[in-house]
């Protein structure tokens, strides 16, 4: 007998149906004797939905009661497929996240989850109950409602797993697995038998949405053993994210493909090159509560130079108000912004050991005559930021030049 903590996401809960189907996968589980926990998101669009509402009412909704309201999704999904498991023969209980409880930090539609008290989860499942539990959700100190982030009912997911030292943590969606890049994006995108936490990490950092990345922080920190399967298959295996470094295991250089439509780009011209301008601009860009991704300083000729850095797409109006204001104080000549960015980044550990990735890489984009804005990279990631128009066919080629669709699933 095992405990598995299964996660299905908004498409496998979208319809009564679905509902259903997710209830009949659960019973099988419970019928081979295992404990079950069962994470849900709201069906699918309605948090855009719920979001939606709320921008009605007020542009900029006020976190807190956004967060009640989109909040919300989840407590429909939970009491429908407990009713849905009652009905054929199951004993299940929901729970919201402050029922649980999931204690979080205060920072409303980004809260962090602190705690998990599984005191009720334990002795439901004790009792032969499946428990339900409502993801995306937690409750803050003061009592009040949070939620953790869009798409974090991974994070949910795998919280629950690590509090209760679940034997495994499967989240269900509607991919069979973790592909080698999006496979809405390219069709000969192949499954990944497994992927390392590592690997994982940069990708969803990098935007492959396929998992929240503090779902898999929470996974790497405790070690939960994570596997990703589609809800809509009988039959697979998935890809489990892999910790152990297996010396002896053939790996691939590169493992995947990942790009993110939801940055914007800034430059700043003419600034004086001396110590202290980068954090002259970027303190106050910080001081904001905004993330800053790629940066660079241009070498500087004349006494001057130029700054680029990007940020989250929906920070740019924020970013742009704060740098007009420091353009005066540090006298810089001008400001650009430039929302139709994209980043695209190959991620594989194989890299540690081979050379020659980069230049592939610049060599295919320049063989379509994609231009590169800027580049980053680290021990395990390339990423370069070209126009958002090409970001497709830059998924694409660059997909077919590291032999992706060769990958054996
Ligand atoms: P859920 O609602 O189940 O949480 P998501 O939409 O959040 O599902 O995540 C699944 C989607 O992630 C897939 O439909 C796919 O389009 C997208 N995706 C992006 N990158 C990848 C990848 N590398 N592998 C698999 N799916 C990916
Ligand atoms: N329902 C939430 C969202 O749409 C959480 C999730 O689906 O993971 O972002
Ligand atoms: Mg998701």
């Amino acid at each position: 007998m095992a405990l598995i903590v299964q996660k299905y996401g908004g498409t496998s809960v979208g319809t009564t149906d679905r509902i259903k189907n997710v209830a009949v996968r659960v019973a099988r589980w419970r019928a081979q004797g295992h404990q079950v926990v069962v994470v849900v998101s709201a069906m699918s669009g309605e948090t855009n939905r719920l979001i939606g509402l709320a921008k009605e009412i007020q542009p900029n909704p006020d976190p807190r009661e956004l967060d009640v309201v989109a909040s919300t999704g989840e407590q429909v999904t939970i009491g429908l497929l407990a009713m849905a498991l009652k009905a054929i023969g199951v004993d299940a209980v929901s729970y919201t996240g402050g029922q649980v409880t999931v204690l979080t930090d205060s920072a409303f539609t980004k809260a962090r989850i602190e705690s998990i008290d599984d005191k009720n989860i334990r002795r439901d499942l004790t009792n032969g109950k499946v428990v339900v539990v409502a993801g995306f959700q937690g409750i803050d100190a003061e009592g009040s409602i949070t939620t953790l982030g869009r798409g974090g009912s991974d994070t949910s997911a795998v919280a629950i797993a690590a509090a209760l030292k679940a034997d495994e943590c499967q989240i269900y969606t509607d991919v069979d697995g973790v592909y080698t890049t999006d496979p809405r994006i390219v069709p000969e995108a192949r499954r990944l038998r497994t992927i390392t936490f590592e690997e994982m990490l940069e990708m969803a950092s990098l935007g492959s949405k396929v998992l929240q990345i503090r779902s898999v922080e929470f996974a790497g920190k405790y070690k939960v053993k994570l596997r990703v399967l589609s809800s809509f298959q009988d039959e697979g295996e998935g890809t489990l994210i892999t910790f152990e470094d297996d010396k002896n295991m053939e790996k691939p250089i590169i493992s995947g493909i990942a790009f993110n439509r939801d940055e914007a780009k800034f430059t700043v011209t003419g600034v004086p090159d001396r110590p202290g301008i980068a954090y002259q601009i970027l303190g106050p860009v910080a001081a904001a509560n905004i993330d800053v991704d790629m940066i660079i300083q241009n070498v500087g000729h004349d006494g001057m130079t130029d700054f680029s850095f990007t940020v989250g797409r929906g920070d740019f109006d924020r970013a742009k108000a704060i740098l007009d204001q420091v353009k005066a104080q540090v006298g810089a000549k001008e400001i650009s912004g430039d929302k139709s960015i994209a980043k695209v980044s190959v991620v594989g550990v194989g890299m540690r050991s081979h050379v020659g990735i980069a230049s592939n890489m610049f060599r295919t984009l320049a063989e379509e005559g994609i231009n590169i804005q800027m580049i980053s990279t680290s021990e395990i990631k390339i990423s370069v930021v070209i126009d958002e128009k090409y970001l497709e066919l830059a998924v694409r080629v660059l997909h077919r030049a590291f032999e992706l669709d060769q990958v054996e699933a």
